[in-house]
């Protein structure tokens, strides 16, 4: 299975190495704040409303102390395209209090003091400590959860199962790169809806768990 598993990885990770990353995973050239709250402002939105509110936000403010110093009001417009603007707005201002109350305004480098911000969830976690850190975590997000569970690795209900159980299977070279790999594919090919299983470049290994129409 672990053989498996490597070969399909590198076959994915061949193919989408050409792709242009996505928004969180092109804040990692920038400093760990930038990844956390590019991280926070792309929750539930598309890639290019990220990556047009994390840009307009660090023009306005590149430091946990600039951002605190903008009106919440003004800090919601800035935000806007991102979407749910009032609460990632509210939440941004938290992290930021947290992060100069705390931690000297630095973001921390553990999983535990950074799940230990309101706000802040295991995968924006594991997606600082991998971006920002280059440690070994295993960010999982939805197409890093529903990928795994199609093609017939894991059998989990749960992003968190989901993580313990691929931590065990997939070697850890993988680990980096797995959340850009699976967000690729699963925007390009494994799609929530009718996945293009015809043109699909593992579709002799996949078991197509919960698959009811593809194209
Ligand atoms: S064969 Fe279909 S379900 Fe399986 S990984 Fe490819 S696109 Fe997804």
């Amino acid at each position: 299975m672990k053989r498996e598993i490597s070969k399909t990885m590198e076959i994915l990770e061949k193919i989408y190495s050409r792709y242009e990353k996505p928004a969180v995973r092109k804040s990692s050239k920038y400093d760990p704040f930038r990844v956390l709250i590019t991280c926070l402002l792309s929750l539930r939105t598309k890639d290019e409303n990220t990556e047009k509110a994390a840009k307009n936000l660090f023009l306005h403010a590149k430091t946990p102390e600039e951002i605190l110093k903008i009106p919440t009001k003004k800090l919601e417009k800035i935000i806007y395209s991102s979407g749910f603007y009032k609460r990632k707005a509210r939440i941004i201002k938290h992290v930021c209090k947290e992060l100069l109350e705390r931690f000297k305004g630095k973001v921390p480098e553990k999983k535990e003091e950074l799940l230990s911000i309101k706000g802040i969830g295991q995968k924006t976690a594991n997606i600082v400590l991998a971006f920002a850190y280059g440690k070994d975590a295993l960010p999982i997000d939805t197409h890093c959860h529903r990928i795994p569970n199609r093609i017939g690795w894991i059998k989990t209900k749960t992003p968190e199962e989901t993580e313990k159980k691929l931590k065990k299977l997939l070697p850890k070279r993988f680990w980096r790169e797995f959340n850009t790999t699976m967000i690729l594919f699963g925007r390009t090919i494994c799609t929530p809806i009718s996945p293009k299983c015809s043109i699909c470049p593992i579709r002799r290994v996949c078991k197509r768990i919960g698959v009811k129409k593809s194209r």
